[in-house]
């Protein structure tokens, strides 16, 4: 036990100095360690900004000596702060070196912003500040750059890199030399360590699930039947064993009337979505703009009866309308009427503003010496007016087009309500096909999203895998190539439910990070109770099932246990019956040896000798063997009497003791061949017993060893039958808890 315990505490430190070696080595040779930093710029302008850029320093030799990864910018300006994007419009060895700042107008401006930086090496950036340049005049710009300790024990293992790496190398190797020497002089024994449980999830991320059923002629919003909800639960059930590899559990969502919201929809509803907005700003008139599209959702099916959804790279093309829907950015007066801020705006209104807001930008276009960008920039106003009118006029024409289906299915109406936005929203239809991304049969996800569509076939059929690949895709999992030795879940077409730790990880963050798929009381705690319910019915069903198998199986091996002793006993009383027929058979050799013996002697006077001596050997023969005949002759016709007077156990004699005569007849006719054969037969019969007899040594000596073992199975069975038991009961009870 000492040696195993110095054996096993080398090959620990030989792991651990080996994961040393390699962690110092990575840090050394390979991590590029990424900093923080920060800026900030406070310009201002009188006249309007037309271009603010960042200059970066670089080296003598043409190379960066900032290596920025993110930068973020946000600009303070009339009390507003608002974030903007950075634009980089040149790069040096793919970093940016000029970063252009989207800002306009005029006022004072407070910048600030973070960036990420990669260092190969230590850095005094205060050497190297920025430079701004607003409108072709040049500032200063300070960098500030933050590193914590553990970078700076990085960039120490960096410098000292010559002593540190090969010296941490030769103990790992002496290490590593010392326990191999003492596992091969035999010293190091393990027994084989139970396998540890399977690692629990310490945190479960649920996800909130709603089924709509589109149906021709259903209710909108009507609860599906409960057969139907109870194999959709069943599906789920299967999609979260596959999925809890990954901690993530799907939940059903509840209405606020306790339902679970699996509900049907009619193809006859109104869809409306928006596809683009924005503002717009004519003078004092400052005005928010959507534009919505109006269409209905039984014209995304391919036939009448709303059952083929044909889709190509996710869209259909069918007919829609199109509104402008504005609101007041501000609280304004507008001839004589006030509105306050967000009130809609009449269509009217807004064809009149823009209509003078046209008139203005024609006019200025008109004016010679414009400059360039203030050219482009009234002629992108005037495209965005020409727009606006353009959809106002034709509101009332019906247009056709690409519909994007997933975008569309989040905008039917009258299920907008808050689960719709809360919640992963499964669409059941008949059939799904998608004519441009063949390869995925029966089903489509929201890549990442909240909209699934799948066919009824998976909630029929039960295809779990199916349904599990869309919320895949729902949670930000892409395809992967096909790997047939772990078929992978998100391979198309599905074949496989593994997933990879690495997906699990992704799919994890995007559900942290989308604040809209999170978990919440009010919508999925009842659906949490009624699916664990569920679950638990579903052990107790299996266990169930277990335990008959096991009652099966216990009465087997008790039938079994029998049979060992039954099998010795059979066997003592086959070698008992052998042994009575060995007896009896002795008994005949005895007469047919001495009969025979007698014969023999008989010819061999007739063979050899002549004369009176001859004579008297022939008669004797002659007269044993008519005797034998007349003997049989007798006992034949007692036999007929005894078989005509229906004496069973009389005539069962008679013919046994006529075959004895016979025989002995036989040994006077052919002495020699008949000894022959019957002493044969007792040979025949000695051996057989003999051999019996060893098989039941064999058995007898076996017999306890295996009984032993059957009891030790029942035993265990047993065992296994009572925990499940145990576990029956507390899941019962949990059940009762859950009400
Ligand atoms: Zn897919």
């Amino acid at each position: 036990m000492e040696v195993l315990n110095k054996t096993s505490g080398v090959l620990t430190l030989f792991l651990l100095l080996l994961a040393l070696f390699a962690i110092v080595s990575y840090m050394v040779y390979f991590y590029i360690p990424s900093v923080r930093g920060s800026y900030t710029i406070s310009i201002t302008a009188e006249k309007p900004l037309e271009s603010v850029v960042l200059e970066l320093p670089i080296t003598e030799d043409n190379r960066p000596i900032y290596r920025i990864k993110e930068i973020t910018c946000f600009v303070k300006s009339n009390g507003y702060l608002r974030e903007i994007k950075p634009v980089i419009t040149s790069t040096i060895d793919g970093n940016p070196k000029s970063i252009l700042l989207p800002i306009t107008g005029t006022g004072t401006f407070n910048i600030v912003g973070e960036y990420v930086l990669e260092e190969e090496k230590l850095i005094d950036y205060s050497r190297y500040p920025w430079t701004l340049i607003v409108d072709s005049k040049k500032y200063e710009v300070p960098v500030y750059v933050e590193r914590d300790i553990m970078l700076q024990v990085v960039y120490i293992m960096k410098e000292n890199s010559m002593i540190l790496v090969p010296s941490l190398g030769i103990l790992t190797v002496l290490c590593g030399g010392l326990s191999v020497a003492r596992l091969f002089r035999g010293l190091f024994f393990q027994e084989k360590v139970p396998t540890a449980p399977k690692k629990k999830c310490t945190k479960w991320y649920y996800v909130c699930v709603n089924f709509f059923k589109i149906e021709q002629g259903s209710q909108t919003g009507k609860q599906l039947p409960k057969p139907y909800i109870d194999k959709l639960m069943k599906l789920l059930l299967n999609v979260n064993e596959t999925w809890k590899k990954c901690c993530i559990k799907f939940i059903p969502c509840i209405d606020s009337k306790g339902n679970i919201v699996a509900k049907y929809v009619n193809p006859d509803r109104d869809i409306t979505y928006a596809t683009a907005g924005g503002k717009i700003i004519i003078g004092r008139y400052k005005i928010d703009f959507k534009i919505v599209r109006k269409l209905k959702l039984k014209d995304l099916f391919k036939d009448p009866n709303s059952t083929r959804l044909e889709v190509s790279e996710s869209k259909v093309n069918a007919p829609y309308k199109e509104k402008l829907e504005a609101t007041w950015k501000k609280d304004i007066e507008y001839k004589g009427v006030k509105y306050k801020a967000g009130e809609k705006i009449p269509n009217e209104i807004v064809n009149e503003i823009v209509k003078k807001g046209l008139e203005v930008v024609n006019k200025r276009l008109g004016e010679s010496g414009l400059p360039e960008n203030e050219k482009q920039r009234l002629l992108k106003r005037k495209k965005l007016f020409e727009y606006v009118l353009k959809i106002i006029k034709e509101e009332n024409i019906v247009k056709r087009g690409e519909i994007p289906v997933i975008g569309a299915l989040k905008g039917i109406e009258k299920l907008k309500d808050d689960h719709l936005s809360k919640c992963i929203n499964v669409f059941i239809v008949k059939e799904y096909e998608d004519k441009v991304e063949k390869g995925e049969e029966g089903g489509c996800g929201e890549f990442p999203g909240r909209i699934t569509i799948i066919e009824e076939k998976v909630i029929e059929e039960n295809i779990s895998n199916m349904l599990a690949h869309e919320f895949g895709h729902n949670l930000g999992l892409d395809h992967v190539p096909p790997n047939p030795q772990k078929p992978n879940l998100m391979e198309t077409p599905v074949k496989g439910n593994n997933l990879t730790k690495k997906q699990c990880k992704k799919a994890f963050e995007n559900c942290m990070k989308d604040k809209r798929k999170h978990f919440s009381e009010k919508t999925c705690h009842e659906g949490l109770k009624y699916l664990r319910k569920l679950e638990l019915f579903r052990e107790i069903e299996k266990l169930k099932k277990e335990n008959k198998e096991i009652d099966k199986q216990v009465k087997k091996l008790r039938k079994s246990k029998e049979e060992v002793d039954k099998q010795i006993e059979d066997l003592k009383e086959q070698i008992k019956s052998e042994e009575k027929m060995l007896k009896k058979e002795k008994a005949l050799l005895k007469k047919v040896s001495s009969t025979a013996k007698r014969a023999e002697r008989y010819k061999d006077i007739i063979r050899t000798k002549k004369g009176r001596r001859k004579r008297y050997a022939e008669k004797s023969l002659d007269r044993m063997e008519s005797m034998l005949e007349k003997d049989i002759e007798r006992l034949k016709g007692k036999l007929e009497k005894a078989i005509k007077r229906n004496r069973e156990k009389e005539a069962k004699e008679l013919e046994k003791k006529i075959g004895e005569k016979e025989t002995l007849l036989e040994a006077v006719r052919d002495p020699e061949a008949t000894l022959k054969k019957y002493s044969e037969k007792v040979k025949a019969l000695e051996e057989e017993i003999g051999k019996l007899k060893e098989k039941l040594k064999e058995y007898e000596s076996k017999a306890p060893e295996l009984k032993n073992k059957i009891d030790n199975k029942i035993k265990e069975l047993r065992n296994k039958l009572n925990n499940n038991k145990n576990r029956i009961n507390k899941l019962e009870k949990e059940i009762k808890e859950l009400g």
